[in-house]
């Protein structure tokens, strides 16, 4: 069979069929490839439409994610606005609450008689009468004229001078201030804060006194000095002495 195989015609037969083994090798390698490439095509597409679903899965995830987001971008603006809103309410309801505050001015005393006026000259008073006096038996509730803080509180007027006594100075908003002079007993201490028609002491006859009273500025500054028209001042703010 070698011999046959060996005779010219078999050998070109034998080369051909090596030509067309090596070409079916080549075909087949070829087909091969391809069928590698096929088979590496079909997961490639299986993957690609996996891509794809998972693509599809991914944008339906961002498309979720992006409406959820966009609730969630559209809840914080309505809390926002929610918060912007309490806000505004707030802020509103701030400065009506200061002006309450501002606006809440009361006499110092409930039942009085007025005596000296302010600016009144006399022999009581080295200068003009810097206060307006009203008469009230000593142990008289003295209440704070608006709200404010106590700077000024002790004997020898807090400060002033001994002509007043014991006396109390609180620092009001837009530099004002109230002192309130001669008292029997000081019932605030010096930083606190006390609300308009707030009772800060009792009335008495301390100091350069002429009898039991209540001496009341109101001034510009926590000092002596500084004094402007009270029952003025009480007036422009609603309260009439
Ligand atoms: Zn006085």
């Amino acid at each position: 069979m070698s011999k046959r195989v060996m005779n010219p015609a078999a050998r070109v037969t034998a080369v051909a069929l090596a030509a067309t083994g090596l070409g079916a090798t080549m075909v087949a390698g070829a087909g091969s490839a391809f069928a590698a490439e096929g088979k590496a095509a079909a997961p490639a597409a299986v993957t690609a439409s996996a891509a794809v679903a998972a693509q599809a899965d991914a944008q339906a995830q961002v498309a979720a994610q992006v409406k959820a987001a966009a609730a969630q971008a559209k809840a914080a603006q309505v809390k926002a606005a929610q918060i912007k809103a309490a806000a505004v309410k707030a802020k509103a309801a701030t400065p009506a609450k200061k002006a309450a505050k501002k606006a809440a001015w009361v006499k110092p005393v409930s039942s009085y008689t007025l005596s000296a006026s302010y600016n009144q000259g006399g022999a009581m008073w080295a200068h003009k009468h810097s206060g307006q006096d009203f008469a009230v038996p000593v142990g008289t509730p003295v209440k704070a004229a608006g709200f404010g803080t106590v700077v000024k509180a002790g004997p020898y007027g807090g400060g002033d001078g001994p002509a007043y006594g014991n006396a109390i100075v609180v620092k009001h908003a837009n530099g004002t201030y109230s002192q309130y002079a001669h008292l029997s007993k000081i019932k605030v201490r010096i930083g606190q804060k006390v609300a308009a028609g707030q009772q800060i002491a009792l009335s008495g006859n301390t100091g350069n006194s002429s009898g039991p009273h209540l001496h009341f500025e109101i001034r510009t500054t926590p000092n002596y000095g500084s004094a402007v028209n009270p029952a003025a001042f009480l007036r422009a703010h609603g309260v009439t002495i």
